[in-house]
């Protein structure tokens, strides 16, 4: 069974052109300033533009918690503050609690929001992108989903 999976893997003309294959590479661990409860630390990030879908959503918001690296996406039709703030407010907050603290937040109504409900400001630095690795491979795993799954019309891709 192992070897017909592998087979069927092999020949599968989508894997074979979305899923790169990256070789094992085995990288001393880095010990990093780890968080002891899950929601203490959470990191945000846009990414897009993409392919504007049926609905209008061009943007993918990600939130994705420090410790348990569970991460949500929401589409999102513009990259404006209040976009992002309604959202982050809306499919954040409302489904999973207000987390201690989290990155990358910017703009005026962030800004009034985190300081109402108390969550603190975490500094990325740019020069140090492996501080916030974890995202950035789920970015990339998003992506070959995004590319694996999505239909011919590429405009479907937030369903
Ligand atoms: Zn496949």
């Amino acid at each position: 069974m192992k070897d017909d999976m592998k087979t069927h893997v092999r020949q599968c003309d989508s894997c074979q052109r979305n899923k790169i294959s990256r070789p094992h590479v085995g990288m001393p661990l880095e010990i990093t300033e780890m968080t002891q409860i899950v929601w203490e630390k959470c990191s945000m990030y846009i990414v897009g533009p993409l392919r504007a879908t049926e609905r209008g959503n061009r943007y993918v918001l990600t939130f994705q918690d420090l410790l348990s690296k569970y991460t949500i996406a929401v589409p999102l039709v513009n990259q404006t503050t209040k976009a992002e703030a309604t959202d982050f407010v809306n499919e954040i907050l409302f489904k999973l609690g207000i987390p201690q603290a989290c990155s990358n937040f910017r703009g005026e109504m962030f800004r009034q929001i985190c300081k109402l409900l108390k969550i603190k400001k975490i500094k990325t630095s740019v020069y140090r992108p492996q501080s916030n690795g974890a995202i950035e491979i789920w970015h990339r795993t998003l992506a070959e989903f995004l590319r694996h799954f999505i239909t011919n019309k590429q405009c479907a891709w937030d369903r």
